[in-house]
């Protein structure tokens, strides 16, 4: 019997090529423009050992998950379009538009300049505090809960939105980084996912009674001003799971949720994340 090993070779090649030319262009499945304070959640697929690939924003070095998954917040003031760079062997670049949002900004002078000097004990109490809401921030389980989709924590009336600020007396206050619902004294709040409880302190000086749940890969939810907290350090919840009341804790004006959405370093629009399964 003959084989035609030239045949062979060619059917091999064809097919080679073909396999590459389909999984290129199913790699990834990235927005093409995304707005500032909203958040990228995508995967790498086409390839069977993630931990070969490597993805690079703006030059630096992003945490892939063990099935490809990964995120990227994008910042309330980030100007600049997103440079993305996917590479296993071969990197293939790409360019993500970041669109600009008008903020809610509030200009008020003519505030009488009052002079406030910090009672020494409520600073000590603060810088105390700092310590322990910045070691909460730190940890970053490999868990890809964030793959699965977010709930709205609490119902109600929204009373602050992502990104507002205030200018007093020409003053920048810092922005607001994340959303405020308002609702009785004592109604459930819901974890908006599954994950794990990094952080549950019933009195912060300014977020009062406060929750910070871990969803994996850097995705984390601040739940502050509560007024019980029914979950302790280092347990596990569901999403939909009850993980305390509505309250009016810390520094807060009235009962209400202030609910945020940190990813690594950087706060997102809790609205623009929810517009995603809706
Ligand atoms: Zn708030």
């Amino acid at each position: 019997m003959k084989f035609d090993f030239l045949f062979i070779i060619k059917f091999i090649i064809f097919y080679f090529l073909l396999y590459e030319i389909v999984n290129a262009q199913n790699r990834y499945d990235l927005p093409q423009k995304v707005l500032q304070g909203d958040l990228i959640i995508s995967q790498v697929i086409g390839y069977t050992d993630y931990a070969k690939v490597k993805i690079f924003k703006d030059k630096a070095p992003l945490k892939v998950s063990k099935n490809g998954y990964f995120v990227i917040p994008i910042d309330r003031d980030r100007k600049n379009n997103v440079l993305l760079e996917i590479c296993k062997d071969q990197c293939e670049s790409t360019e993500i538009i970041v669109l600009k949002r008008n903020f809610d900004i509030q200009e008020i002078n003519g505030l009488p300049s009052k002079l406030v000097t910090p009672d020494e004990k409520v600073l000590e109490r603060i810088i105390a505090e700092n310590k322990i809401i910045k070691r909460s921030k730190k940890i970053m389980i490999d868990n890809e809960y964030f793959i699965n989709s977010f709930v709205q924590p609490v119902e109600g009336i929204v009373t602050g939105v992502f990104g507002s600020q205030r200018i007093l007396n020409g003053k920048a206050k810092s922005p607001h980084r994340g959303l405020d619902i308002a609702n009785d004294e004592g109604t459930p709040v819901l974890s908006t996912n599954d994950g794990l409880v990094v952080l549950a302190e019933p009195d912060l000086y300014y977020t009062g009674g406060t929750i910070v749940i871990d969803h994996g890969y850097g995705v984390k939810s601040i739940y502050a001003h509560l007024a019980t907290i029914a979950v302790k350090l280092n347990n596990t919840v569901k999403r939909n799971e009850v993980i305390g009341t509505v309250g009016s804790t810390g520094r807060s004006t009235g009962p209400h949720l202030h609910w945020g959405i940190m990813v690594f370093d950087t706060y997102i629009d809790p609205q623009l994340l929810l517009k995603k399964y809706n």
